[in-house]
């Protein structure tokens, strides 16, 4: 091992890497990005669902950058207005909610860019590994190949070797209810509503989870569900959930009719929360690598980006005034912690009653919209809250 050395070392070129290794690197930092994709964001492996910047601040009220929340035009394929929420017997809930249907690939690749433009050395098509020392670390395909990184982002998505070889508890995490998979189809030729994205719970066709039609414009739509393992009857498929929630949910299938599947994609999610560390010595994790998705919707492109932020950032103090690493955890508990942590504890309350249809239809109806709102946006609902404390 005796390649150059960098400030910074970042593992992955998701949202969250190329956030991290763009702040550091406007502040003056050397910084190094590796990602195992040939291109940026492809193929692509998300929803694409992302919320405007004014409901991201009404959903996390203590975010100081919210300046990061920035879609270039070329970067959205439609824009929502609201939510619709669909209980297991076909009950709608719906409410405003204003989102972009982004294009992910042309997003990361707008991000990637950014990044180059800042000076950050990009090396694409390389699955980096990574071996750490008292000083930080050294990155690369193989040992002998590797640079050395004083502070090393763990970036790498879920589940995160990064994030492992740094001692962070990244298997310890993975417990059947903690751990969400997914798959998703592009579907074309549809005549879905362009405006409204829609959330179906159906214990039947997506166990553990939800399902999704997220329209992308031009007759298309992002078509998914997410199931957990322990909510799975033997023996049956992923492959033959998703085919019945598009042929055989009643509400679904009407808007579905006719619409043809491409693209089909499959992967695992974390959905229990942060990891209880985020960062050692010299390494910081942030995005799904640090378990950073809200498990009540299931978003993280944005929780990626903000903490890959405050990662560079603090890698930047580090340089400049001696900061610990441990003020890059300080900083995202202050600022998304709180929000996090009711979207844990509503995920693990709903863990109660997401094996029972009917209840569960019950329990939503007397909710109502404004409640169902609430804990979908990682809130705690109201006069509701002791029953679910009492649950999770
Ligand atoms: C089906 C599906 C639907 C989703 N829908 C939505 C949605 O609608 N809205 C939303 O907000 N979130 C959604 N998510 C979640 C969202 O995609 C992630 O939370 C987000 O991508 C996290 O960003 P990240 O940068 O942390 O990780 P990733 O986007 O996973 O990026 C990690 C990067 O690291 C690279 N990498 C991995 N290992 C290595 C290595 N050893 N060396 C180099 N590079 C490596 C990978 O190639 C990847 O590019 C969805 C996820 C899935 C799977």
């Amino acid at each position: 091992m005796c390649g150059k050395g960098y400030d910074v070392v970042v593992v992955g070129g998701g949202p969250g890497g190329l956030s991290a290794a763009l702040y550091a690197a406007q502040a003056g930092l050397e910084v190094k990005l590796f990602e195992k994709k040939k291109e940026w964001g492809r193929p692509v492996r998300c929803g694409e669902y992302f919320a405007s910047k004014e409901e991201l601040a009404r959903l996390l009220p203590r975010l100081k950058c919210i300046d990061i929340i920035e879609v270039p035009e070329e970067a959205i394929d439609a824009r929502c207005k609201s939510l619709r929420f669909i209980s297991p017997r076909g009950h709608e809930f719906e409410f405003p909610f204003e989102a972009y249907m982004i294009d992910r690939q042309e997003f990361e690749h707008h991000l990637g860019e950014k990044c180059l433009s800042y000076g950050v050395e990009v090396e694409l098509n390389t699955r980096a590994r990574f071996y750490p020392d008292a000083e930080g670390g050294w990155v690369g395909l193989s040992r002998e190949e590797a640079v050395h990184g004083d502070i090393i982002i763990a970036a790498d998505g879920y589940p995160s070797m990064t994030a492992e070889a740094a001692g962070l508890p990244q298997y310890g995490y993975a417990t059947p209810h903690s751990v969400a998979n997914v798959i998703e189809y592009l579907m074309t030729d549809l005549s879905v509503e362009d405006d409204v994205a829609e959330i179906y719970v159906d214990p039947k066709w997506s166990p553990g989870g939800y399902a999704w039609i997220f329209p992308k414009g031009q007759r298309r739509a992002n078509v998914g569900i997410g199931i957990r393992e322990p909510y799975v009857s033997r023996n049956v498929r992923i492959t033959d959930l998703i085919a019945g929630f598009i042929d055989k949910n009643k509400t679904a299938a009407k808007k579905l009719e006719g619409g043809r599947k491409t693209n089909l994609m499959a992967d695992t999610l974390p959905v229990d929360g942060p990891l209880s560390r985020t960062y050692s010595h010299n390494v910081m994790a942030v995005g799904d690598a640090a378990g950073m998705i809200m498990p009540t919707n299931g978003g993280g492109i944005q929780t990626a980006m903000i903490t890959g932020r405050l990662a560079g950032e603090t890698a930047v103090q580090y340089f400049e005034n001696k900061a610990p690493l441990s003020s890059y955890e300080d900083a995202w508990k202050e600022q998304i912690g709180v929000e996090m942590q009711n979207s844990r504890t509503v995920r693990r309350a709903s863990d109660k009653v997401m094996g029972h249809r009917i209840m569960l239809d019950l329990m939503l109806r007397l909710m109502g919209t404004k409640k169902i709102a609430e804990m979908l946006l990682c809130q705690m609902p109201g006069l509701w809250t002791p029953l679910i404390r009492l649950m999770a």
